[in-house]
């Protein structure tokens, strides 16, 4: 693709137009000479810049109001089959509207921007909307040779069609076609040899594969019909995101994760993890459902789904590779090995953990070093928890708790917090975090000898300060929690210990 051009009206676009450049690094910011002083390259007049750049091709996204670009390339508009992409983007990045080029992908720059600037790209054509696909503009590779039946074509899949693909369509794979052996509608992908069989009408659209291979399709000259063999076209790669949803609240979410999630066909998760994201589904998207303990199962089958060729993603809270999923899918991956998952695309997305949520609502408890332990005795034994308990604690380490007490697990606090006492202060400041990012949120922060079992269940993540770690008053107010970035060895800790 031609590099984009980011066009700006004034100095104060720059830092929104650099956020659109980490999405799109080749794209070149256009400042007006006499408003900009840091873009790219300067111009001096508007109107004349995005012309020439529409007409040359190159994909624009103006950083004004769509209403400007919309008057500006107005005569300009003749033929929908050769407009680059054009966008328009809120000058405080708020909103990203593609406005032309939907056959040249806007709709797939506008999710792009949309994502590093955390908001929703306001996507408008419906059968986008609806089948998650673009018939129009076929990844590189495929040429659609009837453009000019497509409307129909899609006009009829709107109102109801069904459709069938003859041929290999691997980017059609997870889109949500309403696909029927006996569909009205065919999708033909057809290799060069084998054009004449092509059958373009506006039931039929016809892609031509760029098949260098030369094994994409194969027709039958007999019937005339149009056959893959069952040995031919690569079946669609199966995907499989493990994904961290952060502790809870949206904006806590990275926007990697919402893409993931939003784009898949299958999601795998505790039932208490996908509700927090149930507002991201749509009706399409599989829920599988599973309890908390069943996570080698609930690995096993994700990833059997994404042989299948299709596009899951296991839900975590927090982060994925912490305590969470992420390890079973590789354990399973380690250990039961099947053939069929060596092709699967494995991502892993990170996410916010609890530790850092809980931190941040109280300033920067864990600002020097510091370790995180379960203390759930379900998958190590509880030798082992105490031993570590101790060795952080005599390091100097701060200290997250992760899984501190549950309903069959009531004693491992008192027990963590006696070790503890042996190292460190009574009055070692300590966070309490319960629910952080969903309903209930209560976040509170006491001296450690004040912690008792009932400060803490399932949904309580704890931290405990180091020997640094202090409480510190901004006005009458407000009270912060953090422990200094340097450290020098002050014998506090080792006399306490020696108590
Ligand atoms: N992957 C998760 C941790 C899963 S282990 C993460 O990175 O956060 C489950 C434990 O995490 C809980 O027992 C609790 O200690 C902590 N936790 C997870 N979500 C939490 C939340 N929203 N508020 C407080 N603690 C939470």
């Amino acid at each position: 693709m031609t590099q984009p051009a980011i066009i700006i009206l004034g100095e104060a676009s720059i830092p929104v137009a650099r956020q659109i450049q980490i999405a799109l690094p080749d794209a070149v910011v256009y400042g007006l000479a006499r408003r900009t002083q840091s873009a790219d390259i300067t111009y001096a007049n508007f109107g004349d810049i995005v012309r020439e750049l529409f007409q040359g091709g190159t994909p624009i996204i103006g950083i004004c109001a769509a209403g400007i670009m919309i008057r500006t390339l107005a005569p300009l508009l003749t033929n929908k089959w050769q407009e680059p992409p054009v966008l328009a983007i809120a000058e405080d990045g708020s909103a990203v509207v593609p406005l032309l080029g939907g056959l040249q992908g806007v709709n797939d720059i506008a999710r792009q921007i949309a994502a590093v600037l955390q908001v929703s790209p306001a996507i408008t054509t419906t059968g986008e909307i609806r089948f998650k696909t673009t018939l129009l503009s076929p990844p590189p590779g495929y040429q659609l040779l009837n453009p000019d039946d497509a409307k129909t074509f899609i006009s009829d899949l709107l109102a109801g069609a069904k459709v069938k693909i003859i041929g290999a369509a691997p980017w059609l794979a997870n889109s949500r076609l309403p696909m029927a052996e006996d569909a009205k509608l065919t999708i033909q992908i057809i290799a060069k040899n084998y054009l004449e069989l092509a059958k373009p009408s506006s039931d039929c659209l016809v892609y031509l594969v760029d098949d260098r291979d030369g094994d994409a399709v194969l027709s039958s000259p007999k019937d005339e019909t149009v056959t893959q063999l069952p040995s031919q076209g690569k079946p669609s790669q199966g995907k499989l995101a493990i994904v961290g949803t952060g502790p809870g609240a949206p904006l806590w979410m990275s926007p990697e994760v919402t893409e993931v999630l939003q784009t898949a066909t299958d999601w795998v998760g505790y039932q208490t993890y996908l509700d927090l994201v149930e507002s991201l589904r749509t009706p399409e998207i599989i829920r599988h459902e599973s309890d908390n303990r069943v996570e080698l199962d609930r690995a096993q089958m994700a990833l059997d789904l994404a042989a299948q060729g299709r596009a899951v993603v296991v839900v975590s809270s927090g982060d994925p590779g912490i305590y969470a999923m992420a390890s079973a899918v590789f354990e399973v991956l380690e250990t039961k090995a099947k053939p069929e998952w060596e092709t699967v695309d494995i991502r892993v997305c990170p996410g916010i953990s609890a530790m850092q949520a809980a931190a941040a609502t109280v300033g920067a408890p864990l600002g020097h070093d510091f370790c995180a332990i379960s203390l759930s005795d379900i998958l190590k034994p509880w030798a082992a928890i105490a031993q570590r308990i101790e060795l952080a604690a005599q390091a100097d380490f701060a200290i997250a708790f992760y899984n501190p007490v549950s309903k069959q697990r009531t004693w491992q606090l008192e027990k963590a917090k006696e070790i503890l006492l042996q190292w460190r202060a009574p009055e070692t400041p300590i966070v309490l975090a319960r629910n952080l990012g969903r309903p209930g949120q209560q976040v509170t922060v006491k001296y450690l000898t004040e912690l008792t079992t009932n400060d803490a269940d399932m949904r309580t993540v704890i931290l405990i300060g180091s020997s640094k770690t202090r409480l510190v008053a901004q006005g009458e107010k407000k009270q912060w929690v953090y422990t200094p970035r340097h450290y020098q060895i002050s014998s506090s800790s080792r006399e306490f210990g020696q108590n």
